[in-house]
């Protein structure tokens, strides 16, 4: 069977076809934020009086009057016409997939029978969208499947295309959010409010604010779009399915950082304008350690903000691949075998002045102040870090957690040998390097703490790097809101902890330097256990950790069964008893119907694409064989191949079998609780068991008439 197929079309045409040189870098500053309605435009169109009204609500959070929202309307319909908007849309964040938008003209009827572009404060404000297809778990029952859209004016609105976007909050008709970035605002005033106890602690009373800053690394693969045509799991699921390994791939390490492929850039670059456009600060570009896989990075924002531009950045990324050819794959885990995806959420608080509270500072003072939110953040994450584990739930990371390239799925705390031999020193008294005794907590200066540019331990899940930590357990394809969400939550409860005992001593008539010699030692010891310096792949870890009582969920469901149990969420009323539930069951609910879908495709695949040529290369090999055994009168050695080839045909049969029986019990589930077991513990490893014999098969069968675009042209073909 050597006969031309569509795959062997596709490489030659690859291979042949023109090459795109990239167009010269745009002149940033002309297009920088062209499209967005910033604070700049409003303060020209608005008058003074509703511009200050404005300005007060986005930067304190204040309620908007609706007296200024025509105002406020009308200057936006404007400026986006000028532009070129023909639509307006309330574009919002559910709790599943990227965005949601739906465009609404402002093109409306007069009573003359004449047309006119309205848009009114009230269209602004709030908007209804047919709203029974987003999954709120049960809070919106769909005859009651009204959900409302609230403009959010803390973030611009924008004009994408003959669009203008209206950022907006999603919520239900009860009042409970169906978003996620509700729950992520309410999570970032949480932390202002006890954050702002700490800094008055320490005599600061002029900060009115403190708000956490991101900066998210989004890792992507680019595959061209002619071979993932002809790959129905890269097109359905995104990744694929099955595909053995390239006799090349990442061992040589000649990928990472280096020349980027030209058409690639020409992608990069055509990204880049569209995000300046939109007033994305897009800073890093580079090739990552996967054939195929690359990065960008934008320079860190407010993290109310960096959500918006990173769903806008993951957007854009995928709608622009097609114009050069390529599709981007946001996986998590695209090829099994070939380093996966992820995002390194960087974060960090600062107050209302623009101090970063994680920055050691160069006072004893300001040194002691840094050592407390330390200590928040170690507690934050050692008694909350099953909710940590929450923010990177997925069908998806569950491939790429703990699979020797990314953090496991137990979070600890990396703080690098000159922070952990401070605080040993403020624990203990005692130093293990030369030099220095003893830390007086708020007399003693902090030794100068390098600012640790480099990723300098990739294997743990959070880590210290001079002024910011890295959470690096979040999958490429997933909102950077509800890991920050939890971050907010988990750190506002460790600094209401800290406050609160810190008041009372200091009310009670302690000095505040006393009072912390007293409480950070204790703080120190209780969560040192989450400290972790080393090797986070390592077997060791995982044996340690579990001595150290720190919790391995390992996949979503594990994290998930944790959901009903997150008083921090309630604590900090981010999250009401209601909406955690609805999260989890639709958290639950998705992945059982990620992997359902991938399930059906790899059945579908197996059946109608691998298992008739398998059938055909076997007959033709029992042919040869026994063709040649008549001859030759002997056993020959091209039996051996008709015996491997029906070894794994037969085995690909009773695995399509299995494959069948576990998707009909995951589509008998219950409640979603079971349908998700099912998927875990029945669906994925059928689906590991037919992937293998496709696997061997492949590495036997003809080349030429494999039905699939190999990993090699997948990865190498740029
Ligand atoms: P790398 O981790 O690749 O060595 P950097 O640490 O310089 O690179 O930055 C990675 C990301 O962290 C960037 O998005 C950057 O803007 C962001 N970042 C830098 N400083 C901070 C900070 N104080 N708070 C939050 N994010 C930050
Ligand atoms: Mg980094």
């Amino acid at each position: 069977m050597t006969t031309m197929t569509a795959r062997s079309d596709a490489v030659l045409q690859i291979a042949q076809s023109h090459r795109t040189f990239p167009a010269p870098t745009s002149d940033i500053d002309a297009i920088y934020g062209c499209d967005v309605f910033s604070l700049e435009i409003l303060q020209k169109k608005l008058p003074k009086p509703v511009f200050r009204s404005l300005k007060a609500i986005i930067r304190k959070g204040e309620r908007l009057d609706p007296a200024i929202a025509d105002t406020v309307a009308c200057a936006m319909k404007d400026w986006a016409i000028e532009k070129g908007a023909t639509h307006y849309t309330h574009w919002f964040q559910p709790m599943t997939g990227l965005t949601a938008e739906k465009h609404d003209a402002f093109l409306t009827t007069t009573s003359e029978g004449g047309m006119i572009n309205e848009f009114s404060g009230k269209m602004l404000i709030s908007g209804e969208p047919d709203a029974s297809s987003f999954p709120s778990g049960g809070i919106r029952s769909t005859f009651e499947a009204r959900g409302y859209t609230a403009w959010d004016p803390t973030v611009p609105a924008f004009v994408i295309g003959s669009t203008l976007h209206i950022p907006t909050l999603f919520y239900s008709y009860s009042g409970e959010a169906l978003d996620r970035k509700i729950p992520l605002q309410r999570s970032i005033s949480a932390l202002s409010k006890q954050a702002l106890r700490i800094l008055r602690l320490f005599g600061n009373q002029k900060a009115t604010f403190v708000r956490p800053s991101v900066g998210p690394e989004q890792e992507y693969f680019l595959v061209d779009r002619r071979l993932a045509a002809l790959r129905p799991d890269l097109m359905l699921a995104g990744r694929t399915l099955m595909g053995t390994a390239p006799a090349k791939g990442q061992e040589l390490e000649d990928h990472y950082f280096g020349a980027i492929p030209e058409r690639v850039m020409a992608f990069m670059q055509d990204v880049e304008d569209a995000l300046f456009r939109l007033g994305i600060p897009a800073k890093t570009r580079h090739n990552e350690v996967a054939p195929g896989q690359f990065e960008l990075a934008p320079i860190y924002e407010d993290a109310n903000l960096a959500t918006d531009h990173n769903m806008l950045m993951m957007n854009i990324l995928h709608q622009l691949a097609p114009k050069h050819d390529f599709i981007c794959l946001l996986h998590e885990k695209p090829f099994a075998g070939v380093n996966g995806s992820g995002k390194h959420n960087n974060w960090s608080i600062s107050d209302s002045e623009g101090n970063n509270l994680l920055d050691p500072g160069t006072t004893p003072l300001d040194n002691a102040q840094f050592l407390v939110f330390l200590a928040a953040v170690l507690r934050a994450v050692h008694m909350h870090s099953a909710a940590l584990r929450l923010g990177t739930v997925g069908a998806g990371n569950d491939h790429r957690l703990g699979a020797n390239e990314a953090p496991p799925a137990i979070i600890s705390v990396y703080l690098g040998d000159m922070l952990t031999d401070v605080i040993d020193t403020i624990m203990n008294g005692v130093t293990h390097k030369t030099g220095r005794t003893s830390m007086e907590i708020g007399v003693s200066s902090l030794p100068p703490l390098p600012v640790d540019r480099s990723d300098r331990n990739r294997t743990s899940p959070f880590a210290f790097t001079g002024n910011k930590f890295e959470f690096r357990a979040v999958g490429s394809s997933q909102s950077i809101a509800p890991v920050n969400t939890v971050l907010n939550t988990a750190m506002a409860c460790a600094l209401d902890d800290i406050a609160t005992e810190l008041e009372k001593a200091v009310s009670g008539g302690a000095s505040l330097t006393s009072a912390l010699q007293e409480l950070l030692p204790r703080l120190f010891r209780e969560h040192q256990d989450v400290v972790f310096n080393g090797n986070g792949y390592s077997a060791e870890w995982l044996e340690e950790a579990e001595k150290r009582g720190l919790p391995n969920l390992a996949t979503t469901v594990d994290a998930l069964e944790h959901y009903g149990i997150m008083d921090i969420f309630l604590r900090q009323k981010v999250l009401s008893e209601r909406e955690i539930l609805a999260r989890q069951e639709i958290l639950l609910e998705n992945y059982a119907k990620s992997i359902g879908i991938e399930g059906a495709l790899m059945l579908e695949m197996a059946r109608t694409r691998i298992l008739p040529v398998a059938l055909h290369e076997q007959a033709e090999a029992a042919d040869v064989a026994g063709k040649t055994r008549a001859l030759a009168g002997e056993a020959v050695p091209e039996e051996e191949r008709f015996r491997i080839l029906r070894g794994h045909t037969t085995g690909l049969i009773s695995a399509i079998a299995n494959l069948e029986k576990a998707l009909a019990t995951l589509h008998s589930a219950e409640n979603t609780h079971q349908a998700a077991h099912s998927a875990r513990d029945a669906v994925v490893p059928a689906m590991g068991a037919c992937r293998e014999h496709c696997d061997a098969l492949e590495r036997i069968i003809d080349a030429q008439a494999w039905p699939l675009p190999s990993y090699a042209e997948l990865l190498w073909l740029h």
